[in-house]
């Protein structure tokens, strides 16, 4: 595929938005597709507030598995480079529906989590959110005050965080390159972004092996693995994935 790498002093401001495709080229499984998490568990049994009720230690469980299996995985070239742009460039951000901290590890800075992070827990009696870091399972399930901790992770049927969400509103809007990445573009309220960026004046660009449903609206669209592309659009070979 022929791609002329960007001139990233073209743009003010550019904008990574990420879906479970960025982390599945890490190997972290995704949840839909084939191999995908929601064909071995009922998320209704595992990622829902209903669930977690229900059975907190259950649903722990599950997440804990999640931290292992991320925990095997390491960030790719196409992390390496955004993190390494956000050092070279004044204004790169990442708006991601990942939950594995896989940017961040990259060494990325400015990443707005839409859906939560599975490095973090929180205490809904006190309202308070703390870090885990914890390299494997979560360091405690009961906060201070006796009552149960939970992952600070969207679930279905949750609403997000508005201040996140008004974060990404700011982030996404102002933009004058949006790249998309890995992401089917079909959960709400992240999958109106692409459309938000377009209405402010951005050039859009879609990274992906599969058309999506947004696809008709980006101006550019490279049909192949984030890894790859990411190094040819920055002129970033050298980090030589294969
Ligand atoms: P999705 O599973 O709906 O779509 C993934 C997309 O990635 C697909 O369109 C696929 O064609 C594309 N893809 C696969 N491999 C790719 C590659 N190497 N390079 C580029 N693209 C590739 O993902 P979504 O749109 O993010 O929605 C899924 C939801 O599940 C999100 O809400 C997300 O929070 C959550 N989720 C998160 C993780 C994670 O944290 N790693 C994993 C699974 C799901």
């Amino acid at each position: 595929m022929n791609i002329t790498p960007l001139n990233t002093t073209d743009y003010d401001h550019i904008v990574f938005f990420t879906g479970a495709g960025m982390s599945a080229e890490s190997g972290v499984p995704t949840y839909r597709g084939s191999g995908g998490i929601w064909h071995e568990y009922r998320w209704e049994d595992y990622a829902s507030q209903e669930a977690w009720k229900r059975n907190p230690d259950k649903v722990f469980d599950f997440h804990d598995e999640r931290r292992k299996e991320a925990l095997k995985c390491n960030p790719h070239a196409g992390h390496e480079v955004i993190a390494l742009l956000e050092q070279d460039h004044p204004d790169v951000s990442v708006v991601t529906q990942n939950i594995d901290g896989m940017h961040q590890r990259s060494g990325s800075r400015k990443v707005t989590e839409l859906h939560g992070s599975i490095w973090r827990i929180r205490c809904e009696e006190e309202g308070v959110i703390h870090e885990d870091m914890n390299p494997g399972p979560y360091a405690a399930r009961k906060c201070n005050c006796g009552a149960w901790l939970r992952p600070d992770i969207i679930w279905f049927s949750d609403y997000l965080n508005p201040n996140i969400l008004s974060q990404a509103d700011e982030i996404v809007s102002r933009a004058d390159l949006f790249i998309s990445i890995g992401t089917s573009g079909v959960v709400w309220p992240a999958a109106g972004y692409p459309q938000l960026a377009k209405s402010g004046g951005a050039k859009l660009i879609e990274i992906n092996p599969e058309p999506t449903e947004l696809s008709h609206l980006y101006d550019q669209i490279y049909p192949d693995k984030a890894g790859k592309v990411l190094q040819k659009l920055f002129d970033l070979l050298h980090l030589n994935i294969t």
